[in-house]
């Protein structure tokens, strides 16, 4: 009987790296499954990565079931077996990596500060979205995370990947955040742990550390419903002479 081949997770173990070589294992209409591979696949609400597999271009990466999915412009030219350069678009993937960890930190605040949960979010290039639930909507308290999120940011500190077996990870009281979406059921969870502040069961991307995020950027507060609120962000440079020039033309 055929063993269900599973790609590795490249983009897991390095995220950091930018090309890769691999194997085909099939290719699926559109698509090309890979033994290994940097993509990381849209899922959680986080956008994929692109870029170029050989000379064609990687449209999107996808999820289904174990198998992760490059689309591709001309899947005709790749066989099974084919050996394949791997190419990551790398701005987009670090400005998505940026983003989710600067939802992290959101949602770490919006849960300590005022008990509240993360019911959905939108991690993507040009701005993020990210929904919870509060009853009262006080843009001062949202604005009063934000800058608290940025001084974080400025502190610096680290993020760290980690396995953990699922039982020890559920009796973390802080693990997970997500009010909806429970840790799949899988024998060991994967966590994301920005030291000293905050701890989740994730299979995301993020950068290894706060600083390298810049500064989150409040774009505008939305009422979704008697106690859901969403709110957009974007990221800016941490340059401090730049924060300066924008203080002077107010
Ligand atoms: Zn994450």
């Amino acid at each position: 009987m055929e063993r269900l081949s599973i790609t590795r997770k490249l983009y897991w173990e390095e995220p950091y790296s930018k090309e890769f070589v691999a194997k085909v294992s099939s290719v699926e209409g559109q698509a090309v499954v890979l033994d290994q591979t940097l993509f990381y696949p849209r899922g959680g609400g986080v956008a994929c990565d692109t870029g170029t597999l050989n000379a064609s271009k990687v449209q999107e990466t996808t999820k289904a079931d174990d198998k992760i999915l490059h689309t591709i412009e001309s899947p005709a030219s790749l066989k099974p077996g084919d050996k394949v350069k791997g190419l990551v678009d790398w701005e987009r993937r670090h400005r998505l990596m940026k983003m989710h960890t600067a939802g992290h930190l959101l949602s770490s605040l919006f849960y300590t500060r005022a008990n509240c949960r993360i019911t959905g979010n939108q991690i993507d290039v040009d701005r993020s979205r990210m929904d919870f639930n509060l009853e009262s909507f006080d843009r001062t308290q949202i604005e009063g995370y934000v800058t608290e999120a940025n001084e974080l940011i400025r502190r610096d500190a680290p993020v760290k990947t980690y396995f953990l077996k699922r039982e020890e990870a559920l009796k973390l009281p802080d693990m997970v955040k997500l009010a909806e979406a429970a840790p799949p059921a899988e024998a060991q969870l994967r966590i994301v742990e920005i030291e000293g502040v905050d701890r989740q069961a994730d299979g995301g991307l993020h950068v290894s550390h706060l600083k390298e995020i810049g500064q989150i950027q409040l774009l505008k507060l939305e009422n979704k419903g008697k106690t859901n609120r969403r709110l957009y962000y974007d990221l800016r440079s941490a340059n401090p002479n730049r924060a300066a020039d924008s203080l002077l033309q107010c």
